[in-house]
């Protein structure tokens, strides 16, 4: 008897080849184009919004070429290395405002945990976790419009205790904040503030009704003022334009945030965009592109929807981002751990926890 264990014809899986996703085959860009428009970036230039969507209109032919000219850029910047993120939904539903993409709004009857701000001894643990993955930063992240006292009072006492026990970054996500609670957050030691601008200025009102652009604008501007980094990106596939991508990469860039997260909507059953048709992976490996050509020495993280969205093109996309959330995102699941560190380590690339900042 053998003692192969290949597998005969009959006990293989069926090979399925249907697919959802239609390739895009228009005519390709002439041969040399985006490697000439990386050389530009590389040279300190910056591409014109017309050339940023060639990008992110270009055939699917023509993502090889695209891919390899924005790693020429990934790598004078980052080198090799990913960093990772970890992600602590530290108060879960119970949001007031009403946007469409979001699984925790009072719009949204998606079956999300409904909990108001952890005990210290959960956020800890978390912190522990982060630690022992390899992640950079911890994300501290509350749904609701802006910080109540109770929750400001403590996300001010527990970063100062985490910093001293792990070698973490700390970045919050509390909703829209004021000048003075910026300074406060500052003050306790908070490094970065996560708030997504989402989409263009053009588009929000389609996404959002209980606050605006604008709104947003003002808080990062607010964070900035008060001396913190800025992380702030958005999401792709809520049925906006080509146009309105550029436009928001163009908008972060002005801004001078420093991290960049980009979500592919991942439409949540019982949420207003349930039902949005999906992006290929094709698409979003061009709009993740087009954002490294826009801000080339950002930090562009692959956030929520990589593993659904991407699929196995995954690894790909690390080719023009250079962070990831490792583990869960706030209410749904991400690919194990361990895949990541697989995926990272195939590619040849390395887990950092040691960059300094890039110069704004
Ligand atoms: S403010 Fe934040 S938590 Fe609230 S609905 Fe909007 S995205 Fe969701």
């Amino acid at each position: 008897m053998s003692t192969t264990d290949a597998a005969t014809p009959e006990t293989l899986p069926p090979v399925s080849t249907d697919s959802d996703v239609a390739i895009n085959a228009k005519p390709m860009a002439e041969p040399g184009f985006y490697d000439s428009l990386a050389s530009s970036v590389l040279a300190g230039e910056t591409i014109s919004r017309e050339d940023a969507l060639a990008i992110i209109n270009a055939s699917d032919l023509d993502v090889p070429a695209i891919m390899a000219a924005g790693f020429r850029i990934r790598q004078k910047h980052f080198g090799r290395t990913v960093q990772l993120y970890f992600l602590m939904n530290a108060k879960s539903g119970l949001c007031p405002e009403d946007c469409s993409y979001c699984s925790q709004s009072k719009v949204s009857n998606a079956p999300v945990p409904k909990y108001n701000i952890l005990q210290r001894d959960r956020l800890m643990e978390a912190a522990k976790l982060a630690h022992e993955r390899g992640a950079k930063t911890y994300c501290l992240v509350i749904s609701a419009r802006g910080p109540n006292e109770r929750e400001m009072n403590a996300v001010e006492s527990i970063v100062p205790e985490i910093k001293a026990k792990y070698d973490l970054d700390i970045c919050a996500s509390l909703g829209l904040l004021d000048r003075e609670q910026a300074d406060r957050l500052f003050a306790a030691g908070v490094d970065r503030i996560n708030h997504n601008l989402n989409t263009s200025e053009n588009y929000y009102g389609h996404i959002c009704s209980t606050h605006t652009y604008e709104d947003r604008k003002q808080t990062l501007e607010n964070v900035r003022d008060a001396g913190m980094e800025m992380c702030s990106g958005g999401i792709i596939g809520m049925g906006e334009s080509h146009d309105d991508i550029v436009q928001m990469a163009f908008d972060l860039k002005e801004l001078g945030v420093h991290s960049i997260p980009l979500n592919i909507l991942n439409a949540i059953d019982g949420t207003p965009l349930e039902g949005t048709q999906a992006m290929s992976p094709n698409d979003c490996l061009k709009a993740l592109a087009m954002f490294r050509f826009v801000n080339p020495d950002r930090e562009i993280r692959i956030a929520g929807g990589r593993e659904i969205h991407l699929r196995h093109m995954q690894p790909m996309g690390l080719y023009v981002a250079n962070s990831l959330f490792v583990g869960d995102y706030l209410t749904t699941k991400g690919q194990p751990p361990q895949a990541d560190y697989d995926m990272i380590r195939d590619m040849g690339f390395d887990i950092t926890t040691n960059i300094e900042p890039v110069a704004r």
